[in-house]
């Protein structure tokens, strides 16, 4: 163990479809695999300016189509790695849930992580303090989303929200 002392670290939370990549809801449709991942470029603008202010970047998405069998976690990871690779590689760690309500198995229907919870942004965090040996104060950090379960999410976890189309607008003004 080398860690450096902690350091209080600002987080950006983002979620995935519709905030950072282009529509696909999380049953998968309108994607068929890696190759139709397109990002937005004032997504991928913003997460720069984060970073070289010395920020670290989660995306935190609900894929419960792989709980419901209309997506394989297979292509949901390669998926995934393609979102990374198209924003620069600006990500310090992306997670998703796999879980839905109404999946048959209760393994599959059952979890913390599914989207107002909060539990995919709280364990990266754990994650990245370990390896970064920094933490995540909720009022240093913004979670960005499109939709009304990642306001709540962000609420849960004591963190700044903001809409998707608001903080990619302000890129724009950043970039003229
Ligand atoms: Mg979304
Ligand atoms: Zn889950």
């Amino acid at each position: 163990m080398t860690h450096q002392p902690e350091k209080p670290t600002p987080l950006l939370v983002l979620d995935l479809d519709g905030t950072v990549r282009h529509g696909r809801d999380e049953l998968g449709r309108f994607v068929n695999g890696p190759d139709d991942v397109i990002v937005f470029p004032e997504a991928v603008e913003q997460m720069r300016q984060w970073k070289a202010h010395g920020g670290r970047i989660i995306g935190v998405s609900n894929q419960g189509g792989i709980a419901l069998g209309f997506m394989t976690m297979q292509t949901c990871a390669k998926a995934m790695m393609r979102t990374h690779e198209l924003c620069d590689g600006l990500f310090d760690k992306i997670a998703w849930c796999s879980h839905f309500p109404e999946a048959t198995h209760p393994e599959l229907a059952r979890c913390w992580c599914r989207k107002p919870s909060p539990g995919l942004l709280i364990e990266s965090a754990i994650e990245l303090a370990a390896r970064y040996g920094e933490y995540y104060p909720p009022h240093l950090g913004l979670f960005i989303g499109d939709r009304i379960e990642d306001q709540e999410c962000a609420r849960l976890a004591g963190f700044t929200f903001q809409w998707a189309t608001d903080w990619r607008a302000q890129a724009e003004v950043m970039q003229p």
